[in-house]
């Protein structure tokens, strides 16, 4: 754990008693990614920056973002360079620095009490699961991506018929080393998906057809809406958190169909059956509040916004706190490969919660028991509650500054 004394400037809500619930708490980031390896060049920097998977629309972009101001501001300072450098100062340096030497340097400044993994997508270009959470100073657990999962087990050459078969046992041997299961069905069809179960004879046919393109093609990439929605039930069955990608991603996506209320049929069918996380959302992160507050079993993060907003991150959270009830709210920074994601994650949910929960405290709106046991809901009181991990360290504030 870090000094609180790294992150006083960056809490600077109106209450100072909310403020010193926020510099202080540790976070539980439910949805993470490791850190790539090696050096980066300005090139990938940008890229690794911007959600865009083209490095074209990246490199138009540059450091002149939200985030990219937000990691000149915030992170720079944490690597001995001036807030605000300009953004090709900032890429020069970067450029001599490993990407674990930029992790050891900036990870710990997060103040991370627990990481939940999503190992799925391009795992061969990350630190491993175990040395990231090393570098950050926080136990790692994995989430097990669903679709993932299944194109490995296309890959072992099952047969048709016995696909679904060889993915349940798959996916309960990798369920034992997990917390939770993780979709991308937003990706690879959208969230208007037919909501019911497909029966195994339809299971068998699409896998058929699946496995037969594979072999014609020599790519396995799954897309088929029946195969996706079996993988995305059997993951449901196993009565396992499952987190499925809503709202804001790159270009793999269709926008227009990642609109949560899109899957309300869904949510409705598994209500009793998993705890359902809507990941991220924006730019329907107010329809996610709106599900969680209406089913039981859904809960919502504005992760990756954060990001991508920057100073304008405190609007993102303050309208993620209108309708969905406090316990449904989890932090999550959805950060991939470059450290100065994980760190503003952390710091930019620090500090926009600080602002708006400090202005209701301050305004007499809310007491500061309300403001605190908010807080500590939505740091990682509730991924522990729903992913059962085990409770808060102690942490004795005498011996933390
Ligand atoms: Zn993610």
């Amino acid at each position: 754990m870090s000094l609180p004394s790294s992150r006083s400037g960056v809490v600077d809500g109106p209450s100072a008693d909310v403020n010193d619930l926020l510099v202080d708490i540790g976070l539980v980031d439910h949805h993470v990614h490791s850190v790539v390896v090696g050096p980066v060049e300005p090139g990938d920097f940008v890229a690794l920056v911007c959600e865009s998977d083209r490095r074209s629309a990246a490199q138009a972009a540059g450091l002149d973002t939200q985030v990219g101001i937000a990691i000149r501001r915030w992170c720079a300072p944490l690597l001995g360079l001036p807030a605000g450098i300009a953004g090709d100062d900032y890429l020069d340096y970067r450029r001599g620095l490993t990407n674990e030497a930029a992790a050891a340097r900036l990870l710990p400044s997060a103040g991370f009490d627990a990481l939940l993994v999503d190992t799925g997508y391009q795992a061969n270009r990350l630190v491993a699961t175990a040395e990231f959470g090393r570098l950050a100073g926080a136990p790692a657990h994995t989430i097990v991506r669903l679709e993932a999962l299944a194109e490995q087990v296309a890959g072992s050459s099952p047969t048709a018929l016995g696909f679904a078969a060889a993915f349940e046992s798959a996916l309960a041997a990798a369920a034992r080393g997990a917390v939770g299961l993780k979709s991308i069905i937003a990706y690879r069809d959208g969230l208007d998906f037919d909501p019911t179960p497909p029966g195994l004879d339809e299971v068998a046919a699409h896998a058929g057809r699946w496995l037969a393109e594979i072999e014609a093609s020599g790519t396995i990439r799954l897309t088929d809406p029946v195969l996706l929605r079996h993988v995305l039930w059997t993951g449901a069955r196993t009565g396992l958190p499952v987190q499925v990608h809503a709202g804001f991603g790159d270009t793999d996506l269709d926008l227009h169909r990642a609109d949560p209320l899109l899957m309300t049929g869904f949510l409705r069918a598994t209500e009793g059956v998993c705890p359902v996380l809507l990941l991220h959302n924006y730019p329907f992160h107010r329809q996610a509040g709106y599900l969680a507050q209406m089913f039981p079993h859904v809960y919502l993060d504005v992760g990756l916004a954060v990001n991508y907003t920057g100073v304008q991150s405190r609007q993102v959270i303050a309208e993620s706190l209108e309708l969905a009830p406090f316990t449904k709210v989890l932090f999550s920074s959805d950060a991939w490969g470059a450290p100065e994601l994980h760190l503003l994650g952390s710091w930019l949910f620090r500090r926009g919660m600080a602002r708006v929960i400090g202005e209701w405290v301050t305004a007499g709106d809310w007491t500061i028991e309300d403001a605190r046991r908010s807080i500590e809901l939505i740091a990682g009181g509730n991924a522990r509650r729903v992913y059962g991990l085990a409770a808060a360290p102690f942490r004795d504030p005498a011996a933390s500054s």
